[in-house]
């Protein structure tokens, strides 16, 4: 992959996000690695909503978090990504948002069931941040959540938000879809009543393995985009 046509696939990881209704007024990232280096990463430009992100906007990012181009600002959250690109060398996209369900989600402290077929991803495979609800600004909170990563490609910040990683930005993407997904369906189910019994772990991850397809999340990304397009 080419610079820019990473830098197209990270704008086009926005316009998405933005459409599954994941922006929040001008908060919120999304991150992929440079192609042919890992030191640094694309990443979308503060004081621009999700949907308003361009090949022209983006700004390029180290791993200390520094600003190495771009004439746009850059987000005070850097430390998010850059701290977990920094441990996880096999991530290269990484998002960061607010949605509802996600954030309610994790404000009650309960573990993610095996409810619907999005939480086949996410049971027993997520960290929770609690140090703190404030933004992310320091090298050392950034640092703190990529702890609570772990190795795993979710992570919640409690009372704040989600941060979802994958090899690649239709993987993040898509995951980061499907998890808000999985969180509202746990909510309205929690909501409802008492839940009935959950399948076997053994069944889920069979699940789960089937849903972590590379291919059929690149299937499902360049139909959300053309969608997206259709509507712009
Ligand atoms: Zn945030």
């Amino acid at each position: 992959m080419t610079r820019d046509e990473a830098k197209q696939k990270l704008v086009a990881g926005g316009h998405i996000l933005d459409a599954a209704g994941q922006g929040d007024f001008t908060r919120g990232h999304i991150c992929v690695r440079v192609p042919d280096d890992a030191n640094q990463f694309y990443m979308k430009p503060h004081s621009f909503g999700f949907d308003e992100m361009t090949v022209d906007n983006v700004v390029t990012c180290d791993l200390e978090g520094n600003k190495v181009d771009g004439w746009a600002p850059r987000h005070s959250e850097v430390y998010i990504h850059s701290e977990i690109f920094k441990m996880r060398p096999d991530l290269n996209a990484s998002i960061h948002t607010h949605p509802t369900y996600a954030v309610a989600f994790s404000a009650l402290g309960r573990r993610m069931k095996a409810l619907s077929q999005p939480s086949a991803l996410f049971v027993d495979n997520y960290g929770v941040y609690t140090d703190s609800i404030d933004l992310i600004r320091s090298k050392d909170m950034g640092h703190g959540v990529a702890k609570a990563l772990g190795k795993c490609p979710v992570v919640f910040l409690k009372n704040h938000g989600v941060v979802v990683c994958g090899p690649t930005i239709e993987d993040a993407v898509i995951s980061c879809i499907m998890l808000e997904n999985a969180c509202q369906i746990q909510m309205i189910a929690d909501a409802a009543g008492e839940t009935a019994g959950e399948f076997p772990m053994e069944d889920v991850m069979a699940l789960r393995k089937k849903l972590l397809s590379p291919e059929q999340n690149a299937i499902n990304f360049k139909y959300l985009q053309r969608r997206v397009e259709r509507a712009r």
